[in-house]
């Protein structure tokens, strides 16, 4: 006998067309789409803002005896000003004040939130004060890891993607990292109007234990008067913030899934 829809809705309550069943899709169909849409009305984007060192770690010195650890907190309160004027965004520091955080501790914010974004600001150091300017890394695996990172990106490893341990945790952001630090370095580019200079990949031990996109930004180099100035000038920085705006806002809208329409 050809099945009807009759003959359907009379099979016993087990078979998957049963009315109850059906009834039940039906109602967490519709609980799920109220989710997504109530979700994502609330739903903002986690930005870590994480300036570097701290405490009695007081990162590099220059030689008017100006800290990084406090170049990096005065320039992430500027980037959290600039970056919460948009609604849209939660802007949590790793570290408020002066006090020290192992590398574990900055990263434990991303997984706690489950961020969207991580950036660590830094001020790079360099032997001849002549060298100057901004300089971007990403996590890239080194060559002992690189047999991991591979089989991570096959089908079957994929699956263990799931449960990767800590150390390896910003393996499958890779890519998404590398996009921000691009987008982020022509935006400076052009803000500094240099024509040259490419993000830097490298088995950063911090950036490792990072859970989302992530990238690592020496602002400038504190061995270089003029780059220390600049820095140190509170126009500077809040101009600096917009520029950092800008690429973050374009990195999300390029890593937002395209939704479809009904
Ligand atoms: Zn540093």
């Amino acid at each position: 006998m050809p099945s009807t829809p009759v003959a359907r809705l009379a099979a016993p309550a087990v078979h998957p067309a049963s009315p109850s069943l059906r009834h039940l899709a039906v109602v967490a169909a519709a609980w799920l789409a109220a989710v997504a849409v109530f979700g994502q009305a609330a739903d903002r984007k986690v930005i870590i803002i994480d300036p570097g060192h701290g405490g009695d770690d007081n990162g590099a010195r220059s030689t008017a005896g100006t800290f990084e650890k406090d170049v990096n907190l005065i320039l992430a309160k500027a980037l959290q000003t600039e970056l919460s004027q948009d609604k849209q965004l939660q802007v949590v520091l790793t570290r408020e004040g002066d006090q020290r955080l192992a590398l574990e501790e900055r990263a434990i914010h991303v997984n706690r939130l489950r961020a969207d974004l991580f950036l660590s600001l830094h001020c790079a150091h360099a032997p001849q004060e002549s060298s100057d300017g901004f300089l971007i890394y990403y996590f890239q695996p080194d060559a002992d890891q690189a047999d991991t990172y591979h089989y991570l990106k096959t089908p079957l490893g994929g699956r263990e993607l799931r449960v990767l341990p800590w150390n390896l945790a910003q393996f499958q952001w890779v890519p998404a990292s590398k996009e921000m630090a691009g987008i982020l370095q022509r935006r400076l580019n052009e803000f500094y109007a240099r024509s040259s200079g490419a993000p830097l990949g490298g088995p950063l031990k911090l950036l490792a234990t990072v859970n989302c996109p992530a990238v690592l930004l020496e602002a400038g180099h504190l061995s270089n008067p003029a780059d220390e100035r600049r820095l140190d000038d509170a126009g500077h920085r809040a101009a600096l913030a917009q520029v950092l705006r800008q690429a973050v806002a374009e990195f999300l809208k390029a890593s937002e899934p395209i939704r479809e329409t009904p």
